[in-house]
């Protein structure tokens, strides 16, 4: 057994005594402990900014629907970007799809799972989701119970409103819902530019030039919520045929062509991080 393997054993097996059989006594360990076992990231762990750069936060919402979130998955991860995906319980039916969501969860610091209510606003009825503020609240936490999300981090469904430590604003800033969410240290994220949806269509509403177009428009006047930070929101369901898994691709290749644009995980925006 080499020493490494020999100290492991020793502190990890033995922690009363202080000596291996073959150490002096007096020996002081060489390794310690807490470097013996390996560290996983932590989602919520805060990172620096680097103001001489733009950060991009793509935010997909509704997972898991495959095939349109196998997809995002597999092009984040080829291109090396990071993403977050809000997902719904709801449509966590089957095996597969739980499996979906459980790689999701796993694949932190690439990915991040993150909460956008159990029924999708009790099935997209969303006055009668807002206007029962208890029933809504329990909706999102029984959505992070049966998904095990590891963040208290929520997209409102169908609603693009922002809060974090009391500071409210959007579309729904005098809701109940959202007043509760927010004392109980929830962290709401709305978004800057959505690429939308074609009416009737899982597919994307803006071409790939259009969007870069307005990303960049949008960092250049400064209209973003948070300056040199851009959430971008969009749906797993769109990119489910290869000719749009392709647009995402090229979307993705245009943006890192930039060197000022960094991709990360919505834990790391602003407003999250900020206890
Ligand atoms: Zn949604």
């Amino acid at each position: 057994m080499n020493t490494f393997k020999t100290l492991a054993v020793c502190l990890v097996a033995t922690a009363s005594i202080t000596a291996c059989k073959n150490k002096p006594a007096a020996e002081k360990p060489a390794v310690d402990s807490s470097k013996i076992v390996a560290t996983k990231p932590v989602p919520g762990t805060p990172i620096k900014y680097d103001s001489s750069k733009r950060y991009i936060f793509l935010t997909w919402d509704d997972s898991p629907q495959p095939p349109g979130t196998t997809n995002c998955r597999n092009v984040f991860h080829q291109e090396g970007v990071k993403a977050t995906f809000f997902a719904v319980g709801f449509n966590q039916v089957g095996p597969f799809k739980k499996r979906l969501i459980d790689s999701i969860r796993a694949g932190y610091p690439e990915v991040l799972l993150a909460n956008h209510s159990y029924s999708h606003g009790f099935n997209d009825k969303y006055s009668k989701f807002y206007n029962t503020p208890d029933s809504a609240y329990n909706d999102f936490m029984r959505n992070e119970k049966e998904l095990n999300i590891g963040v208290k981090i929520i997209r409102l469904p169908g609603n693009n409103t922002w809060a974090s430590n009391g500071k409210i604003h959007g579309q729904k800033a005098d809701n109940p819902l959202i007043k509760r969410l927010d004392n109980t240290g929830y962290k709401i994220i709305g978004w800057d530019i959505e690429w939308g949806q074609q009416a009737k269509m899982k597919a994307p509403r803006e071409s790939v030039d259009e969007m870069i177009r307005n990303i960049g428009q949008k960092f250049d006047d400064g209209s973003t919520n948070e300056a040199n930070m851009i959430v971008i929101l969009s749906h797993d369901r769109l990119f489910e045929k290869t000719q749009y898994a392709d647009s995402l691709r090229k979307f993705i290749q245009v943006l890192k062509k930039d060197p000022r644009n960094v991709f990360e995980t919505i834990d790391h925006y602003p407003s999250v991080q900020n206890k």
